[in-house]
């Protein structure tokens, strides 16, 4: 299929590349020559600008953005895509941003005609890479089936969550859930650890027990207890504290929005920002667990 694809940052390089190996053929645009170079030596076609993007004939056009700011943009704007793109061309944006813009963008580009999706992922850039995403979807049956294929040559889960801005709405409750989570699994190693426990131990038992949950038995957040953990390597890797806080800030606004108290995901905000205040925000999130270890800081 000839596919437009537009953000070839950290997450959309390695998900052009998936593509163009699915025997695609692609034509991209990124801010950043180096980036469009680089997919261009992996055999796409570059585009000088996104008008340009949207008259290349692609049947679809992806979009993988840092924020909903950058996706009102590539959108919207007069030298946006929807100004440019011919009736019926599908698009899909896969960034992270809030519901309410999903839903916007959606509504503005399926009253031209042209009908879109949003599908963010999780699984990060290891799983972009390996082509293993996770898409949660929302829009239309038939928009979804038609782009069911194209996304499992970049993922290996591809779900429908519902109608447009759905896929943005697990995205975010998972995440707010993980960002909680892993603050809990935090707090609970260190405290039995202060206490006299062995690490190892203490994740033993808890993974067996009703504590469990990914942030303790796939990516504790203690160092020395699962190896490819990134509390192995010195919080480096993994998915980034500022990526945790705008995952987070997306949901607190999105609960401001509909009145939804979501309590715990605002505490869980301000604990990584402070974090990230002090100059940590580059870390894996997970070094949270450094609030809590008297040895850490
Ligand atoms: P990134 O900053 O590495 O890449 C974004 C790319 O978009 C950059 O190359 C930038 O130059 C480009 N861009 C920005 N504005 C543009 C414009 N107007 N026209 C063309 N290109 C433009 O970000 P990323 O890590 O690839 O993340 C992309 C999205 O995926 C974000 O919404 C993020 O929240 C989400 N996400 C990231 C991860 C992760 O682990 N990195 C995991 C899951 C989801």
């Amino acid at each position: 299929m000839k596919i437009g694809f537009i953000g070839l940052g950290n997450m959309g390089a390695p998900m052009a590349s998936n593509l163009l190996k699915a025997g695609h053929e692609l034509t991209v645009f990124d801010l950043m020559q180096d980036a469009v170079d680089k997919a261009v030596s992996e055999g796409a076609t570059a585009a000088a600008d996104i008008p340009t993007v949207a008259r290349s004939g692609a049947e679809l056009i992806i979009t993988m953005l840092p924020a909903a700011r950058h996706v009102k943009g590539v959108y919207l704007d007069e030298d946006g895509l929807l100004a440019h793109v011919p009736k019926g061309v599908h698009l899909i944006d896969s960034s992270t941003i809030d519901p309410m813009t999903a839903r916007d963008v959606a509504a503005k580009a399926a009253a031209q005609g042209n009908p879109m999706l949003d599908a963010p992922v999780s699984g990060g850039t290891g799983g972009a890479q390996a082509g293993t995403l996770t898409f949660m979807v929302g829009g239309e049956d038939q928009e979804f089936a038609f782009a069911r294929p194209v996304l499992e040559n970049m993922g290996r889960n591809i779900v429908h969550c519902g109608a447009a801005g759905n896929g943005q709405v697990a995205k975010m409750a998972n995440n707010m859930l993980l960002g909680i989570s892993m603050i809990g699994a935090a707090e609970a190693m260190s405290l039995g650890v202060s206490m006299g426990m062995d690490p190892e131990v203490l994740a033993g038992v808890i993974n067996t027990s009703s504590g469990r949950c990914w942030s303790t038995d796939t990516y504790n957040p203690y160092p020395g207890v699962i190896e490819t953990a990134p509390s192995n390597r010195g919080y480096t890797g993994g998915f980034g504290m500022d990526l945790m806080i705008k995952d987070l800030g997306l949901a607190t606004e999105a609960a401001k929005a509909t009145g939804q108290p979501v309590v715990m995901g605002g505490l869980a905000q301000q604990l990584y920002q402070s974090m990230s205040f002090e100059g940590h925000g580059h870390l894996d999130f997970s070094a949270i667990i450094k609030r809590y270890m008297k040895d850490e800081e």
